[in-house]
């Protein structure tokens, strides 16, 4: 089932996730309905927050579902180690239409659980440690437009606030 996702100012989104006990139906359900509002969006990463669910799980698949074997579905995830900086530029489904550089991690490491309780360990470079850390920052709150400072973030707030004032968010 497709879920709707929570944009910049909705409550749920800005509010750290509590880490996984259950690995029951309720759990698979919601990785399965994650999976799917992904690639329906389309998007290459999704964060329980943006469907409203404070648990610490991501979906990610730069593939966008055309390659099987590159869903990452990561449950309690966490790094072990980053390095470096990368600067691209970065969107989110919980803000359409805003894009920002963001500063990234080159290399990153993330272990965490499969959705049956397994044991993962991920490494990570380019773009997927970049989604990684895009995606833990929803699981702790933050969307990469606080990332930014200054001017830059001021402009997308105050555009999004006038959005949302008007109706149009
Ligand atoms: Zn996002």
């Amino acid at each position: 089932m497709i879920r709707p996702i929570l944009r910049y100012g909705e409550r749920t989104l800005h509010q750290p996730a509590a880490p996984v006990t259950a690995f029951d139906e309720e759990l698979q359900r919601l990785v399965d309905d994650m999976i799917e509002t992904m690639y329906a969006a389309p998007g290459i990463g999704l964060a329980a927050t943006q469907v409203g669910v404070p648990l610490r799980v991501i979906t990610i698949d730069l593939s966008v579902g055309r390659k099987a074997e590159d869903l990452i579905v990561m449950v309690n995830p966490e790094f072990v180690e980053r390095e470096g900086t990368q600067l691209e530029e970065e969107g989110c489904l919980s803000a359409p239409s805003f894009n920002a550089t963001v500063v990234r991690p080159a290399r990153a490491i993330v272990k965490g659980l499969t959705r049956d309780g397994q044991e993962q360990r991920i490494e990570a470079t380019g773009l997927l440690a970049r989604a990684f850390q895009h995606e833990i920052d929803h699981l702790d709150g933050v969307v990469f437009i606080d990332r930014l400072r200054g001017i830059k973030r001021d402009l997308i707030v105050r555009r999004i606030q006038k959005l949302r004032k008007t109706g149009k968010w």
